[in-house]
């Protein structure tokens, strides 16, 4: 018997009913992140997941997570587990304590199997720029296409079955993007639902932690166990939380949607549009308003760049702390300078150390007010237009990404609408804190793509409602990998 590929409901039927223990479970995942062809794991927890699962013993009926298997992408603290953030500068880095995410996951009794790759620091969008190299996409077995990033290992893991749940992180789309090219479910809530206790910061006014899962309901399970503040992050919210997925079936019949006529038009690929609007003609048939609404297409291709100044510029500080000191392998020298410098050189990729020098190029005090501010004051017009939208409706949908998983080195035209549109806007929900929900729609030449819907602030519930609901038109939930 396998238990790969079974979701969050069918393994806890069979737990609880004691036809498999977690244990076994562990094993098998064990077993698969061992063989794993994905390049996924940075570190997999062999002696601690089996030692956790062989201590839970009598199921706990009203507890989904209980015995069930899940990964964690390396930016979040694990007391005692190597945690590199897929860097070079971590390497050899033992956190002392457990995020809070990771923490609650355990109080749930849920099994931590490993520790998987990531865009380093989780900057970048292809999952191709860790330490350990490229982490492949497992509905292409010829491994010639990327699964997205930067939560590419989580994404590779749950698409590939070996888990039913990823942790992951989002700051520009990095849970939601990888999700569309993988055929999972992508969830950043609302910023500030979930604790980012000892999730590496990258930028902190965009970061939230973000959930993989292979249909909707797993993922409200996983919300349930990690929502809810938490006094060693002050960001975190103390708005009471919902049951998410007790209430997942109880939709609004007068929600309203409204798709972005800039967004669709930025988008070439004939197969994703034409199964989007199949999408809205099948929620437009079951009642639902479904309308065609205008952003600024000033306001859309102004998305990125004002995204690349404020994150660069809020990574360059957050990241200050690697210096080969306080974190970082110590190289001798004559000053401090000398010290920085050589851990930084040696303990970061171009890619990163591009970013840092855009961030301290957009904060040096001469640029400060045509840079850094001046994206800040876009951020407060972008999401003045984007909260126009949901005074009149409760959820903006849209496709996620403008294609299936690209090929490696199959480069966009960076200056192109599709590029800094289609390929960028669901940063939206970062810029006004959203929640955000990813899930398959379609498939082309045998790769999932998905879209997204993202609703008001705190109505994360309602959003798994609308995602629940449009999942039982598509028909397309648990999808798995083949082959391997
Ligand atoms: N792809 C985006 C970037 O490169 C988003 C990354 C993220 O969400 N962590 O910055």
């Amino acid at each position: 018997m396998t238990y790969r590929g079974l979701s969050i409901d069918e393994l806890h039927a069979l737990l609880v009913s004691k036809k498999v223990t977690p244990l076994q479970l562990a094993e098998e995942a064990l077993i698969l992140a061992k063989k794993d062809s994905n390049n996924a794991f940075e570190y997999i927890m062999e002696k601690e997941a089996l030692e956790f699962a062989a201590s839970l013993k009598e199921p706990e009926v009203n507890n989904p997570l209980w015995g069930i298997p899940f990964v964690i992408k390396d930016n979040f603290s694990t007391k005692d587990i190597p945690t590199t953030a897929s860097s070079n500068i971590l390497k050899g880095y033992v956190p002392v304590y457990d995020a809070t995410v990771v923490e609650k996951l355990k109080e749930a009794k849920a099994v931590a199997i490993g520790k998987v790759t990531l865009d380093e620091l989780a900057m970048g969008g292809t999952g191709t720029s860790g330490h350990l190299g490229m982490t492949f996409n497992p509905h292409d077995r010829s491994h010639k296409r990327l699964v997205g990033g930067s939560s590419c290992g989580s994404a590779a893991c749950t698409a590939d079955g070996y888990v039913p749940f990823a942790l992951g992180s989002d700051t520009g789309d990095s849970t939601r993007k990888p999700a569309s090219y993988a055929g999972l479910v992508g969830f950043k809530p609302t910023w500030s639902l979930i604790s980012r206790y000892g999730l590496f910061p990258f930028a902190p006014s965009l970061d939230t932690v973000g959930i993989f899962a292979r249909n909707v309901k797993d993922s409200a399970y996983v919300l349930n166990a990690l929502a809810g503040h938490d006094d060693k992050d002050s960001t975190s919210s103390v708005r009471p939380i919902d049951d998410y997925a007790g209430e997942i079936e109880k939709i609004n019949p007068k929600t309203k949607v409204a798709v972005i006529k800039g967004i669709l038009n930025s988008i070439s690929d004939k197969t994703v549009l034409d199964k989007f609007n199949e999408t809205v003609k099948s929620l437009k048939d079951a009642g639902f308003a479904v309308d065609y609404v205008d952003i600024d297409e000033k306001i859309l291709s102004s998305l990125f760049p004002t995204y690349f100044v404020i994150s660069c510029a809020e990574a360059t500080s957050n990241n200050a702390n690697l210096d080969g000191i306080k974190f970082g392998p110590y190289y001798n020298g004559a000053t401090f300078e000398d010290v920085v410098t050589q851990a930084r050189t040696n303990g970061f990729s171009e890619l990163i150390k591009r970013r840092f020098i855009i961030g301290n190029f957009a904060l040096m005090k001469e640029n400060q007010n045509d840079l850094f501010l001046r994206a800040q004051k876009n951020r407060r017009v972008i999401v003045d237009a984007v909260n126009k939208v949901l005074k009149d409706y409760d959820f903006i949908y849209c496709p996620a990404a403008p294609s299936i998983a690209p090929k490696v080195g199959e480069a966009s035209d960076r200056l192109s609408n599709e590029y800094l549109i289609a390929d960028n806007h669901l940063v939206i929900a970062n810029f006004a804190g959203l929640p955000s929900i990813t899930l398959p729609i379609g498939i082309k030449d045998g790769m999932p793509f998905g879209a997204n819907i993202t609703g008001r602030a705190f109505e994360d519930k309602q959003v798994l409602q609308m995602a629940f609901e449009l999942e039982k038109h598509t028909g397309l939930k648990n999808l798995v990998a083949k082959g391997e």
